[in-house]
């Protein structure tokens, strides 16, 4: 593994901007589909069951005709045995896959549905461009069902099948409006 990598995997240096180390911005999370304005609230669960019409919540986003199911996106770091940058982000599906996916969530039996055609519904990095054609694969005992990027000359499908280096990485989180100075020198 990268020397300046490996430290900065246990540093406890903090991110001016927002207070996190290196390693807990190896996951980050977008709290809406990007075509959702930022005055919907995000409501708990309970709300998409209980209402109808717009509704956010942690996990669903029901949004004029639109339905999307909070997801996570995967990046292997290259040359470590399995640290992951994971995007916490939203897949857009169709209006019936969205029924069935609520109608086995609350009994944990998602896994189910298997895999699915999905659009990555936010921009991964910031602007550019989108959406993007995935495989939303389901995973077992509640945990969030995984995208996949599926158009193969996208440069998330290669990140996501070669993994990113510590530079590419880096701009990743520049891309978020993470202070890297404050993270990197002196890791
Ligand atoms: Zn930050």
């Amino acid at each position: 593994m990268d020397p300046l990598l490996a430290r900065m995997l246990t540093s406890s240096r903090q991110c001016r901007c927002c207070g996190a180390t290196f390693a807990e911005l190896l996951s980050l999370s977008c709290d809406r589909p990007d075509i959702v304005p930022a005055d919907l609230p995000v409501q708990d669960n309970t709300a998409v069951f209980a209402t109808e019409g717009d509704v956010l919540t942690e996990d669903f986003c029901r949004f004029g005709s639109l339905r999307f199911l909070r997801a996570v996106l995967a990046i292997p770091i290259a040359d470590t045995a399995d640290e992951e940058f994971i995007l916490g982000t939203w897949a857009g599906v169709s209006e019936e896959v969205f029924d069935d996916y609520l109608d086995l969530f609350e009994l944990r039996e998602t896994e189910g549905l298997g895999s699915l055609p999905a659009w990555l519904s936010n921009q991964i990095p910031p602007e550019s461009g989108g959406p993007l054609a995935c495989m939303l694969h389901m995973r077992p005992e509640g945990q969030y069902p995984e995208l996949q990027v599926s158009e193969v000359n996208h440069d998330l499908a290669r990140m996501q099948e070669l993994g990113i280096g510590l530079e590419e990485l880096l701009g990743f989180l520049h891309s978020y409006g993470h202070d890297l100075a404050s993270l990197v020198y002196d890791a």
